[in-house]
């Protein structure tokens, strides 16, 4: 099939970040063409846990913008016109210190004040909702807000959408390098041929920094490891997240809760990584007994170097614009349509500081 030559917006990546800003940009009527590189959520977005999760995000600004998210996550299964298996089902993190006690009644104040509601919970009352948690904590820190999704629904749905609005997607579609017209890109060089793009959207995830690098410029990012483990399919045992498990509504559940800085992309499960997901598993739901797993993965995250999203124009090159974020599922509803406001002028970067790329440039 023919690539189209030319288009307004092109979109770097597949996951959910480049397929969420893909819809949102296109139902505003403006022409875009998403390139990847292998399949949608062929990285990073594939390995992932699908929770959406707002409970203890701070500061104020970050927790607005997960809080916005998931308000706009009620109506996106209709907007979208696909049941992506959204729950709204709170979510629970267990306290077993007096440390992580004192650190979760800071948490309550804070998010009141944005009206997040959260609040702490006695090992009782933690009991009574969730019976199959372990007994031996000090309590919880329980989330209404949070939920969580099937992330390939999901991104599938954005992309289904997006192809209504007239977006042209391409998979197995590869960014060789950028062909330049003084300090703009012209055209991004691909396995299937050139296409001349007015702007350029790199969403690519932790494999922005070697796009970047072909424009010229930096990407403030860096990797971080994580894995989940995911069992067959087996009675209900618990309806909230757990921090580090949740069970899907096919009833697998997916546990495995860690962040492991890391110098490269490497993506492969260890032995050691499985060890502690089940140990941690086996710790707080001591009934689960003789469940099998059916699989393992791992992934890796982007985190921007200050851990908040990147969003919008780079220094040096004038069409060149980022969409990095890590806990892209629980940003996404919240990321798109601000990067379409941004694309579209009806909002300036300068109204994002803490977003905008400047600020690791001052
Ligand atoms: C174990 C684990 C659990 C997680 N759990 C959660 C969670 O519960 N909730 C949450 O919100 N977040 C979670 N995250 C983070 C979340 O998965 C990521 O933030 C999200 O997937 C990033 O999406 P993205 O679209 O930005 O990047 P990606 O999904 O990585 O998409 C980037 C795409 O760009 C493509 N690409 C790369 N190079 C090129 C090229 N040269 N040309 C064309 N295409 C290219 C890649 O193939 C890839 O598909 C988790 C991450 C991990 C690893």
């Amino acid at each position: 099939l023919d690539l189209r030559r030319e288009t307004e917006v092109l979109i770097i990546g597949g996951g959910v970040t480049g397929a969420g800003v893909a819809y949102n940009i296109a139902r505003r009527g403006k022409e875009v063409t998403l390139v990847e590189r292998s399949e949608i959520c062929g990285g990073t977005s594939g390995s992932t846990a699908g929770w959406l999760w707002i409970q203890d995000r701070r500061p104020d600004h970050y927790a607005e913008l997960a809080k916005l998210s998931l308000q706009r996550y009620e109506t996106l299964e209709q907007e979208l016109g696909k049941d992506f298996e959204f729950r709204r089902s709170g979510a629970l993190q267990l306290l077993r210190t007096k440390e992580e006690l004192d650190w979760a009644n800071k948490i309550v104040e804070e998010q009141h004040k944005i009206g997040i509601a959260v609040r702490v919970l006695s090992p009782a009352e933690v009991h009574d909702l969730e019976p199959a948690i372990t007994p031996h904590i000090m309590g919880a820190l329980y989330g209404e807000s949070d939920g969580h999704v099937n992330p390939f629904l999901l991104v599938n749905g954005y992309i289904e959408a997006a192809k209504r609005y007239g977006a042209e997607i391409n998979t197995g579609t590869q960014v060789l390098g950028f062909e330049m017209d003084g300090s703009r890109i012209k055209s991004v060089i691909t396995n299937r041929g050139t296409i001349n793009a007015g702007l350029v959207i790199c969403a690519a995830g932790i494999f922005s920094t070697s796009i970047a690098d072909m424009a010229g410029v930096k990407a403030p990012i860096h990797p971080e490891r994580g894995f989940c483990v995911v069992t067959e399919k087996m009675p209900r045992i618990i309806t909230r997240i757990l921090l580090g498990a949740r069970q899907t509504v096919s009833g697998n559940l997916v546990f495995g809760f860690n962040k492991e800085l890391v110098t490269g992309i490497d993506t492969r499960m260890t032995a050691a990584g499985l060890r502690l997901a089940c140990s941690e598993a086996l710790r707080d739901f001591p009934g689960l007994g003789e469940v099998n797993i059916i699989r393992s993965f791992a992934g890796v995250r982007v985190m921007p170097d200050d851990k908040f999203p990147i969003l919008g124009p780079v220094p040096h090159v004038k069409n060149f614009w980022f969409a990095l974020t890590h806990s892209a599922f629980t940003n996404s509803c919240a990321i798109g349509p601000l990067m379409a406001e941004l694309v579209c002028g009806e909002r300036n970067v300068k109204s994002i500081p803490m977003y905008a790329y400047d600020r690791f440039t001052q």
